[in-house]
């Protein structure tokens, strides 16, 4: 059997940053689902698909190929052959991947792909439905979160780092509406599992959130 560490929480609250440290220590794969949104949403971007399409959604969702592979580590998102890790990072794309991952098609179609993954590896998964819906039987599942403007503090610096204008105030009011976009859909919306443990990385280090994590690793039957 295969083990599985489930991370969810809202956008900016460090899961991927986290979830890449404990792959690399323990081992294991990481697998980003919330790029599998966005691959997807980049090809509703592309064909000039509108967000509150959603008979349009639907259809171009069942005939686009997400698929993944690995490199040195790294996930590489594939989107009808095309490898898209350098276009799925913007602000549009994140906007689009919200907008339709409340898709029924959308997220059947990825959820599958995600339950494939975790049957053939060991993983440390991110998104907003792992603990909840994609591996409910999940060794480990913890709930990330932070403070809103924390959140959008470690996003500012990091768009400032890649040389983009940016504003606290808009970063975080994006991130306050995807929260509630991401928490108030009907399907799979983003929530704490009733097993999950609940971790505030507000005043932590990263490290010290992963070690948090792999202790309650150790602390279950691996
Ligand atoms: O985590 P990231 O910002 O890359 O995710 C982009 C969007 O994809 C989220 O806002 C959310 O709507 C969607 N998503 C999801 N379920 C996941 C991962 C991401 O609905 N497991």
């Amino acid at each position: 059997m295969s083990y599985s560490i489930a991370i969810d929480g809202p956008a900016g609250a460090g899961k991927s940053t986290i979830a890449k440290l404990i792959a690399k220590k323990k081992g294991y794969i990481y697998v980003d689902t919330g790029a599998m949104y966005r691959a997807m949403a980049l090809y509703f971007i592309e064909q000039g698909i509108s967000a509150s399409a959603q008979g349009k959604i639907s259809a171009a969702a069942a005939e686009v190929e997400v698929t993944i592979t690995y490199e040195n580590n790294e996930q590489i998102v594939w989107l009808n052959g095309r490898n898209v890790n350098g276009l799925i990072r913007t602000e549009e794309v994140g906007k689009m991947a919200s907008a339709s991952s409340g898709n029924k098609e959308v997220r059947k179609k990825l959820v599958e792909l995600q339950q494939a993954l975790a049957k053939k590896e060991n993983v440390v998964m991110d998104g907003r439905d792992i603990g909840t819906c994609v591996l409910p039987d999940a060794n480990v599942k913890v709930y990330l979160t932070a403070d809103s403007r924390v959140r959008a503090v470690r996003r500012y610096e990091e768009l400032k780092a890649k040389g983009q204008e940016c504003d606290l105030d808009v970063i975080e009011k994006d991130i306050i509406d995807r929260d509630y976009q991401d928490m108030h859909r009907e399907l799979s919306p983003l929530k704490q599992a009733e097993d999950a443990v609940l971790v505030d990385s507000s005043k932590l280090t990263i490290e010290q959130v992963a070690d948090a994590i792999i202790d309650l690793c150790d602390k279950g039957a691996e």
